[in-house]
């Protein structure tokens, strides 16, 4: 008989994505809990959506390879807990709904698995792996791919849910970093995908705070010819409930209306700090504004226009913002 060759920790990925989608047709919960978002049986095709009803045998994987010992992959690919108090090997992902994170070359390399009703956490990811590093990773890349390219444009959000339901009404062109924030390495790996690039973050206090650190992570990375913008939505929306609530054209509308180019978004938070109508109050804008402009060591024409933009916000010609620039 023909030798199979020893299985790898994609392997046991994909046979754990296989087996979860198959299950998903089998749990009347889970498929409510999809129809109850909204979720059509289209986009979970497209995106692979599964769920994980927790047993610990793991016989999808016996039925492979009978005769293959997966205790150390099934460690290894994050999808067991090892207690070590009572020796005991649990599933991590148990009763949950999960979506399955795919990587530009189509291989599975890793879960985010959310509770269907009250309970901690509500979502529970893969821990990092030899394939798996989150802040490397955005979800929904290999599905978005085509329409980034089409649209040059690519839509950060933050949740897995945002990408599903934005997809399902037409903006295919949206990823998502994955509950960490936007990491210097996600926005160089945006910048790469396309010329535009919209942070599309929760309403809320949380999402706020993660735009203003992809801006942080951002200004090194930006490079002139380059857009990056960010979309601030009301404060009980987040990208999914906007969509579903007010549709596609509503949502592209609002980003082209009101979404914040990085230099406006940066300078209007700064101002905010200061009072302009004071010699103190500038003088302040320019003394915390300069360390940002120096970030933006691969966007010269950009930092030049920014300065020039600070200038006249402080009431320095040009010529006393360089003389100070030369000075520090
Ligand atoms: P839903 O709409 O299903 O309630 P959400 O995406 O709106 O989910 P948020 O609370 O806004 O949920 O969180 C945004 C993202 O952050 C999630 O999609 C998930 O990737 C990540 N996240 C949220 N809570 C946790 C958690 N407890 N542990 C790890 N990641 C989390
Ligand atoms: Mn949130
Ligand atoms: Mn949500
Ligand atoms: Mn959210």
């Amino acid at each position: 008989a023909e030798q199979k060759k020893a299985p790898g920790i994609y392997d046991v990925l994909k046979i754990a994505f296989d087996f979860y989608r198959a299950q998903l047709k089998t749990a009347p919960a889970a498929i409510d809990y999809f129809k109850r978002r909204g979720v059509t049986g289209k986009t979970a095709a497209k995106f692979g959506l599964g769920y994980a009803p927790g047993g610990d045998d793991w016989q999808p994987l016996k039925a492979v390879y009978p005769d293959y010992d997966w205790n150390v992959l099934l460690a290894e690919a994050g999808l067991v807990i090892d207690k070590e108090e009572s020796k005991r090997r649990y599933d991590r992902f148990r009763e949950r709904v999960m979506f399955p994170i795919i990587n530009q070359r189509g291989q599975v390399i890793g879960f985010g698995g959310r509770v269907m009703g009250q309970g901690e956490p509500k979502y529970l990811n893969s821990p990092e792996t030899p394939v798996f590093t989150k802040g490397r990773e955005l979800y929904g890349l290999p599905q978005a791919r085509t329409a980034i390219r089409d649209h040059n444009r690519v839509l950060v959000a933050e949740g897995y849910m945002d990408v599903v339901m934005l997809h399902q009404h037409g903006v295919e062109y949206a990823v998502a970093s994955l509950g960490t924030a936007c990491t210097p390495e996600h926005v160089r790996k945006l910048l790469k995908l396309a010329d535009e690039v919209v942070f599309g973050f929760d309403g809320d206090k949380a999402g706020i705070k993660a735009a203003w650190r992809a801006l942080e992570n951002s200004l090194p990375e930006v490079k002139d010819g380059k857009e990056l913008k960010f979309l601030f939505l009301p404060a009980e929306h987040d990208p999914d409930s906007y969509v579903q609530a007010f549709g596609r054209e509503q949502f592209e509308l609002l980003i082209s209306e009101t979404a914040l180019p990085l230099s406006q978004y940066l300078l209007k938070e700064l101002a905010g700090q200061v009072d302009l109508t004071m010699e103190e109050g500038r003088a302040r804008l320019v003394h915390i504004a300069r360390p940002y402009l120096d970030e933006l060591t691969q966007a010269p024409i950009l930092k030049l226009m920014l300065g020039k933009r600070l200038a006249e916000m402080c009431q320095l010609s040009s010529a006393e913002f360089a003389s100070l620039q030369v000075a520090s």
